[in-house]
């Protein structure tokens, strides 16, 4: 269907959510289910190239959560509804499931706490095994496994699609995505307040403070000081597709204070990844994987999967989690300002983000935002499927002789179609970038990283950027 955006008659909107990645797309199609005008401004020239982009994508159950916090409570409850929203919107998952593996006595004697607490989140199918079990479902494990806690329900997700499917859903329901509106500025009147953009001025009723990395500047804007975001960089490898069948779950370590700790995992294109590390940093636009990152990953490796070690990496990318110096989700709104902060959104955004919306949706309505549920309401979009689990375009012979440009592959390594490229320039919200068709499509994510296929991915960008779609939508996809 065509999208109906809605724009607010007096030139301001009921809502400005700040931030494009999986949180505040998630914000802004909540908040458009309901009867109100809404803009979500990005900074950058598309959704999700954020910390959105670059995370493990597991769906997590939430059985490590610390019990009691807001992110354990939202984490439970954003795996169902993201589960759901998944099945309805055609986003690739894969319930792989998860083994927990002890490496020595102390890690052996925490499985029963992490059991105890996975149900003290509300979550019972966690399992103690011991290390025959462990080397039963992962036979190419290191040696020295002394045993391990099963999570049957940790799954993998396409992270790109889902904050896509989002930002279409809320576009389709009529937020206003303005791209390339990086919010400088506040000015806070009566009724309404300005936003300072690198686009010009934006102006609305309420906002909401998604903006994940910059959500502190933001705060400081509005006037507040009550944390700051310390870039917590993590890097990770993706090995070759040949080493896909030595890893069917997602192998988790024993997590310590500073975090989940460094896991291998199955990933939704047919991949296995190693990593995340957990580095401090100062610099919030640090995304470079480093000599340090890269010996600790080779070390680890070596120890969790010497076989892994052995295949090709096929590339290495780093993400920034959120960080910040509060130990929960940090959201909570502002009558007075009719503001609101969503913060420290770090580890588990991608599968708490459906969950934060319901959230904020609950604080706003609280601090006074007059919300009526719409009955007008698009069906879910369904996303192309980029996922190895179901069936491609180029696999399904109907829609080949239906449209021969999906029989026509670009990208070699992972089998893109030019009819799937041509739809990214052309979606509800489009890529408008040779990265944005990478996220949208896989092209360029194989083996060869586009040194095949990189220039011919460029002439059909260019040649679908000339004639319509991308260009026109570029900073204010209306
Ligand atoms: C290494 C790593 C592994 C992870 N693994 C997982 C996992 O397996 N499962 C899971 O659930 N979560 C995981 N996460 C966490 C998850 O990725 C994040 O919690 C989630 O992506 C946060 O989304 P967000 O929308 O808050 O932030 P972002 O995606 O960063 O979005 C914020 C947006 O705000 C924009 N912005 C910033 N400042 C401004 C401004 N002034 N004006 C306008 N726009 C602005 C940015 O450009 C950005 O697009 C991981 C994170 C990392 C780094």
């Amino acid at each position: 269907m065509t999208p109906t955006p809605q724009h607010p008659h007096d030139g301001v909107f009921d809502i400005a959510v700040i931030g494009g990645g999986i949180v505040g797309a998630a914000i802004a199609r909540d908040l458009s289910g309901h009867d109100v005008t809404v803009a979500l401004l990005e900074a950058r020239d598309d959704v999700g190239d954020g910390t959105s982009k670059a995370n493990t994508a597991i769906l997590h159950t939430g059985f490590d959560a610390k019990p009691g916090t807001l992110e354990s409570r939202l984490v439970a409850r954003g795996y169902h509804l993201l589960s759901d929203y998944a099945k309805a919107t055609s986003i690739p998952v894969e319930h792989t499931g998860a083994v927990l593996v002890a490496w020595n006595d102390e890690e052996l004697a925490a499985l029963p706490e992490l059991k105890a607490k996975a149900e003290a989140n509300g979550y019972e199918h966690c399992r103690i095994v011991d290390a025959g079990d462990v080397y039963q479902v992962l036979p190419d494990l290191g040696e020295g496994a002394l045993g391990g806690l099963t999570v049957p329900d940790e799954s993998i997700i396409c992270t790109w699609t889902t904050n896509l499917a989002l930002a279409t859903d809320a576009r389709q329901r009529g937020t206003t995505i303005l791209l390339e509106h990086r919010v400088t500025g506040v000015d806070e009147g009566e009724e309404t307040t300005t936003l300072h953009t690198t686009s010009g001025d934006v102006r609305a009723r309420w906002v909401v403070n998604a903006a994940g990395l910059g959500a502190d500047h933001i705060d400081r804007l509005f006037g507040h000081d009550r944390f700051t975001v310390t870039p917590r960089r993590g890097e990770l490898f993706v090995f070759d597709k040949l080493t896909r069948p030595l890893v069917n779950k997602i192998v988790l370590p024993v997590p310590t204070s500073r975090g989940k700790g460094v896991l291998i995992s199955p990933t939704i294109y047919g991949n296995v990844m190693l990593g995340p590390t957990a580095e401090d940093l100062e610099d919030r636009s640090n995304t470079a994987t480093s000599e340090d990152g890269f010996g600790f990953l080779l070390t680890k490796g070596e120890r969790l999967m010497p076989r892994l070690l052995a295949e090709e990496v096929t590339a290495s990318y780093a993400g920034l989690r959120a960080a910040i110096d509060h130990p929960d989700y940090l959201i909570a709104a502002t009558a007075a300002q009719r503001y609101l902060l969503v913060g420290g959104i770090r580890s588990t955004g991608l599968t708490a983000g459906i969950a934060i919306a319901e959230h904020c949706r609950t604080l706003l309505e609280e601090a006074g935002l007059e919300l009526r549920t719409r009955t007008d309401l698009p069906d879910p979009p369904r996303m192309p499927n980029i996922g190895e689990a179901t069936p491609r375009p180029y696999q399904d012979a109907d829609l080949i002789s239906r449209d021969p440009a999906y029989g026509t592959i670009v990208c070699y390594c992972e089998r893109v179609t030019e009819g799937e490229i041509r739809d990214a320039c052309h979606a509800p919200v489009p890529a408008h970038s040779l990265e944005g068709l990478r996220r949208r499509t896989r092209a360029m994510n194989g083996r060869c990283q586009g040194f095949f296929c990189g220039a011919a991915v460029a002439a059909l960008r260019e040649q679908h950027h000339t004639h319509d779609g991308c260009s026109s939508q570029h900073k204010d996809v209306r």
